[in-house]
């Protein structure tokens, strides 16, 4: 999910006050995970980071577990996609480009509505915000999706990133994490 901090959509030139949640996918074999070194991906000079929430379906009601993704992202390709009004997949859907923590069980979750969600990049902080920022709540996205789409177990929705949003480069290396989940660490290198 798109457009689902007030913060980040006015970083990135939006209307907060005419926010509508904004849905896009990426595909199952963009996951990486914790602990993985990432070849700095082809075509783009402009490599973000988006940490969110996770939230896995375990039916089409049903959560299973939460989790900590980076929402990795082609900014300039999505720059492009944007002025022409033409599809984000290739700045959203390509290789590696969904670290992914191990996922925490619901009955085993904490309390998350006030939690931290925060990135740091070679050890800075470069996201620092609160679940409660979130416009859509985790129930209402489901609600969302669901009125389009056939949601079901296995499927993994990743809930919007607050301000902070950035570059990172061959070298670097970025950890994201929600206060009482599992954090998701990944490192860049020459490709
Ligand atoms: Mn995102």
């Amino acid at each position: 999910m798109g457009k689902n901090y007030k913060k980040h959509v006015a970083e990135m030139g939006g209307d907060p006050k005419k926010s509508a949640p904004v849905f896009f996918t990426k595909s199952r074999e963009t996951i990486v995970q914790n602990g993985s070194f990432i070849p700095y991906p082809p075509q783009t000079d402009n490599l973000h980071y988006e940490v969110e929430l996770v939230v896995a379906l375990k039916s089409s009601t049903e959560i299973f577990g939460y989790g900590t993704a980076i929402d990795m992202t082609r900014r300039d390709i999505q720059a492009l996609a944007k002025s022409k009004g033409g599809p984000w997949d290739m700045a959203k859907n390509f290789d590696q480009s969904a670290p992914c923590s191990a996922l925490t069980k619901i009955e085993q979750a904490p309390d998350l509505s006030h939690a931290i969600i925060s990135l740091r990049k070679n050890g800075l902080v470069m996201q620092n915000s609160c679940l409660n920022h979130m416009i859509w709540s985790v129930e209402e996205i489901i609600k969302h999706l669901s009125a389009s789409v056939t949601l079901g177990a296995g499927d993994i929705i990743l809930t919007g990133t607050p301000e902070g949003v950035g570059s990172v480069i061959a070298g670097g290396t970025i950890i994201g994490a929600v206060e009482g989940l599992a954090s998701i660490e990944v490192s860049f290198t020459h490709g």
